[in-house]
């Protein structure tokens, strides 16, 4: 039974960020957690046994999907949590998500959108800081202990690429007893997790150590291996589709959607313009190599930086400039700036497309007096300075109106042209979906999308044994959704190699 007068008694109320004049002054975690532990249990009890806890429940509202997708026991973990029953949270927490303490970090709460005091209106449950509070307490009880499978089915299974997606299938899949080898490309494993999410977001400790769990668990990590490099990208060590198929029972294709959108305007081959994941992933590597002692990252110290894309990717590359010392901060976004409050046709439970602050803004704000983000405008051409680098970006404003099909579109202003000084560019416009070279190396199709063709619920493709998930077959989405697809992927590759699966 959950406290009966949970949100009329207290309020919402999350620990303070660290200061932003501290934190940019370093690349740690700048989330705090709480001191006391009534603190956290009063947030739990916020939680009321609403009845129909929408939270949990992903749902599909007209086409669009609200709550969390891999159907966290919320209200139960929460009451739990409020009655001090730690342990027993930790277990329900477990039951549906592999890896609480990435979510508790980095998801962007769809269950929060969903919560049912957002009826009222009133500010939702904190679950995703119940979540990680949960899972931190573990982790420091030392409770997450090395679990492993009663037996083993002596199947052999690769999964290929080591992001959410990945990850999640290889635990799954590990723990059904089946013997998990994960491929990655890149010298470390995580995927977006480790080169995507900076450090300060998401500390690449906490995902060293769920690998290293992982591993004690039986799951054997390949790194720096390219696999279907006979047609991908070559670098490093490469296993080609057919030796990998020839090796295991079925693979899982995890690969992410990793060709970023361009932005071909004149000046485009001028040095000083990055996409935005190289920037991040390079700041990350040499940050854990060597403490930026390498000096093997693209620096934004004294320069001006533009960043091409108001989104999370956006605000991550601005978090990454304003530590690196960047002059000034520009982040250009296309689309206008959303509402305070959630329009007419954005209801309660969907995702609310509310404006919103994050980290990386309110340290620019703080720095530089300004938000950096500048709305409907758009990039019509880089300009050349000394060396052949970038010196600035002519942008115009934008207004949106329907075209002749009735769909929306950016219509240039008259007169709005404009140069902003840029000694860096970072583009940050999303993706496109996996490498075409991939999955023709595995005889994988695309679908119209451009991702990996394999129906939702069965994660197969049209190649025999062969099966894709994450941000590779659904598109450029979150964490918890990769880890939704890792685990649906496990459910029916186990259903695949034994005829039936006990698998959630
Ligand atoms: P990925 O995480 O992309 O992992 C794919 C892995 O496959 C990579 O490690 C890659 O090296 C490897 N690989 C690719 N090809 C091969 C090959 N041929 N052989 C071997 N290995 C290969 N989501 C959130 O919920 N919260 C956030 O805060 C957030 N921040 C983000 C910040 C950035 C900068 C970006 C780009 C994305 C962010 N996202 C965030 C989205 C989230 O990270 C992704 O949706 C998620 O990581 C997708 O997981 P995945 O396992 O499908 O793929």
């Amino acid at each position: 039974m959950a406290k009966p007068t949970g949100f009329m008694e207290y309020e919402r109320v999350l620990p303070q960020d660290r200061p932003v004049a501290q934190r940019v002054e370093d690349w740690k975690e700048f989330h705090s957690a709480f001191g006391a532990e009534e603190e956290s249990r009063s947030q739990a009890a916020r939680c009321m046994d609403c009845g129909t806890p929408f939270c949990h429940s992903g749902l599909l509202y007209e086409g669009a999907v609200s709550g969390c997708p891999i159907h966290n026991l919320i209200p139960e973990w929460n009451d739990l949590a409020y009655r001090g029953l730690w342990l027993e949270a930790l277990a329900r927490l477990r039951l549906t998500n592999n890896f609480p303490e990435f979510t508790g970090r980095v998801c962007p709460a769809p269950c929060e959108g969903a919560c049912t005091l957002g009826s009222i209106p009133k500010p939702a449950v904190a679950i995703k800081h119940n979540e990680v509070t949960i899972i931190d307490r573990g982790w420091e009880e030392k409770r997450m202990q090395p679990s492993m499978p009663a037996s083993r089915t002596l199947k052999r299974v690769a999964v290929v690429g080591s992001g959410p997606s990945g990850l999640a299938c290889a635990d799954q899949l590990n723990q059904a007893g089946h013997e998990v080898t994960v491929y990655e490309r890149a010298d470390r494993v995580g995927g977006l997790l480790t080169y995507g999410i900076p450090n300060m977001k998401l500390d690449k400790k906490i995902v060293a150590r769920r690998v290293d769990l992982m591993a004690a668990e039986g799951v054997r990590f390949v790194t720096g291996v390219e696999v279907g490099g006979e047609n991908g990208r070559a670098k490093g060590t490469k296993v080609s589709a057919k030796e990998l198929l020839a090796k295991h029972d079925a693979v899982i294709l995890a690969c992410g959607s990793t060709r970023p959108r361009d932005l071909a305007i004149e000046g485009r081959d001028l040095g000083g313009i990055h996409f935005a994941v190289d920037y991040l992933a390079a700041n990350t590597k040499s940050l854990l190599d060597s403490d930026h002692a390498d000096g093997a990252f693209i620096s934004a110290e004294g320069r001006d930086v533009v960043i091409i894309g108001g989104g999370d990717t956006g605000t991550d590359c601005v978090g990454t400039a304003v530590r690196q010392g960047a002059k000034s901060v520009t982040q250009l976004e296309i689309m206008g700036r959303s509402p305070d409050t959630r329009a007419p046709g954005n209801p309660w439970p969907e995702w609310p497309r509310t404006f919103k602050t994050d980290y990386g803004q309110e340290e620019a704000t703080a720095l530089f007096g300004t938000d950096p983000r500048i709305f409907q405008v758009t990039a019509e051409r880089f300009l050349g300075g000394a060396e052949g680098r970038v010196s600035g970006v002519v942008v115009v404003d934008v207004e949106w109106k329907r075209d002749a099909k009735g769909r929306p579109a950016p219509q240039e202003v008259p007169g709005s042209e404009r140069t902003l000084s840029a000694g860096l560019v970072l583009i940050a416009m999303g993706f496109l979906g996996p490498e075409r070279g991939l999955l023709e190396a595995f005889g994988v199709e695309a679908d119209e999308r451009g991702n990996a063709k394999a129906a939702y619920g069965s994660f197969a493709t049209a190649a025999p044994g062969v099966f894709a998930a994450g941000d590779m077959r659904r598109g450029q989405s979150l964490v918890v959704w990769a880890i939704a697809e890792g685990r649906g992927a496990a459910r029916e590759v186990d259903r695949y190699l034994m005829g039936s699966t006990r698998l959630p």
